[in-house]
């Protein structure tokens, strides 16, 4: 089992020597600035549970609950606040910013320590839950409920930040011919092969998903069509080299074709279009013979 990370923010020093005594079952990071605590959760990426104070210099607990919640790669970190303030009010308001539990100070510290481990436990089933339910099991790729999701958060980000966005659709060639000559099982195989070697390509920023039975989609953040163009052609190459083994004897060779097309960040308020496009693309390279990469920028 991995040792789960807290992080404690509290401006008082002792206060964090209690706790990291307290939680030394945990890998603590101690900072009594919530500036720092904003950075320690950018730089980790790994924070399974913040314990926050309410009253800081600089920026007070409240401000820095505010900016994690308002982020997407951080709002989903639980937050216990544990302040001096026993007010109603300041407990009102710091459920509303989005904090997960308030406990006030002088805490009983086997109370506080089972309040973690009920709010670690609970994180790690919501983040295994996530991962379920974005997930195709088959492949591990992200599903298309996830793509749609993600991808209106992607453009609206790209538009905010002026920078282009592409795609890619992919299909299987003679899929059919596979299943029908190997086997369900092999076609599997060749599926799970295809979708590693996508994950091989991915980046962090892309997002690869297997959108139907043996079709896929990668969403490019940051890449023009040109770029998109230069992958779409790797993993094409890449694809054309891979060999399956078969139970018979014979090794299996497949091909896919590739469909890349940009989102115009100018007038499109969705990617439809865009995906309407890179599937357009996708069939002018079935029609003109397969294992090919085409481009559409416009309809
Ligand atoms: P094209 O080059 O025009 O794409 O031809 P194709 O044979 O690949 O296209 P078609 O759409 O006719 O066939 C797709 C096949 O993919 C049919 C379906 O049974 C198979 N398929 C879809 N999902 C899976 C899967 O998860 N596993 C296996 N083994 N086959 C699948
Ligand atoms: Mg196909
Ligand atoms: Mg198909």
């Amino acid at each position: 089992m991995t040792i789960k990370t807290i992080l404690a923010v509290d401006d008082t020093a002792t206060n964090l020597d209690i706790l990291e005594e307290l939680l030394e079952q945990y890998d603590v990071i101690a900072t009594i600035s919530g500036v720092d605590a904003l950075k320690i959760v950018e730089e980790e990426k790994k924070i399974d549970l913040i314990l926050l104070d309410i009253m800081m210099p600089n920026m007070n607990g409240y401000e820095v609950c505010k900016k994690l919640k308002a982020d997407e790669r951080t709002k989903d970190i639980p937050i216990i606040f544990i302040t001096a303030k026993a007010d109603e009010n300041s407990i009102e308001k710091a459920y509303d910013l989005g904090g997960t539990d308030y406990v006030t100070k002088p805490f009983r510290p086997k109370e506080l320590l089972s309040r973690v481990k009920k709010e670690l436990k609970y994180h790690e089933m919501m983040e295994e839950l996530k991962i379920l339910a974005s997930t195709d099991p088959m492949t591990k790729l992200y599903n298309r409920r996830y793509f749609t999701q993600i991808s209106e958060h992607t453009l609206d980000l790209m538009k905010r930040e002026k920078k282009n966005l592409s795609v890619i659709m992919l299909d299987i060639d003679k899929f059919k011919n596979v299943n029908d000559t190997y086997g369900h099982k092999v076609g599997d195989d060749v599926i799970i092969a295809l979708s590693n070697k996508l994950l091989e390509h991915q980046r962090k920023s892309d997002i690869c998903c297997r959108y139907g039975g043996e079709e896929f989609v990668i969403l490019l953040p940051n890449t023009s069509i040109n770029g998109a163009n230069v992958l779409a052609q790797k993993i094409r190459e890449d694809i054309e080299a891979l060999t399956i083994n078969t139970s018979s004897n014979k090794d299996l060779k497949f091909t896919v074709s590739l469909g890349v097309s940009q989102v115009n960040l100018e007038n499109e308020y969705n990617i439809e279009l865009a995906l309407k496009r890179a599937d357009d693309a996708l069939y002018e390279a079935k029609e003109t013979g397969r294992n090919r990469v085409c481009c559409k920028m416009t309809i």
